[in-house]
């Protein structure tokens, strides 16, 4: 599970990116924190990078395929 100190420079959000679930190997359509939701693996990425594919280092296969879901999107300032 993500780790956080400074709670109030995060605000919760009901953006349907944080909805969406991606398949090993696509890329990556926000950067931010992704986690794994079969096994709770969690990565950094940059926006458009590929994320892990299915052989990526704790995934266990018996846990099914990974999906990887955002958990945390980094806000840039303009
Ligand atoms: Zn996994």
């Amino acid at each position: 599970m993500a780790l956080y100190k400074h709670g109030n420079y995060l605000t919760q959000s009901q953006d349907a990116a944080f909805d969406a679930v991606h398949g090993p190997g696509t890329a990556a359509p926000h950067p931010g924190i992704y986690r794994c939701t079969s096994c709770g693996d969690e990565i950094a990425i940059a926006g458009g990078h590929t994320l892990p594919p299915q052989n990526h280092r704790q995934h266990n296969p018996a846990n099914g395929q990974i999906r990887w879901q955002l958990l945390v999107y980094p806000v840039q300032q303009r």
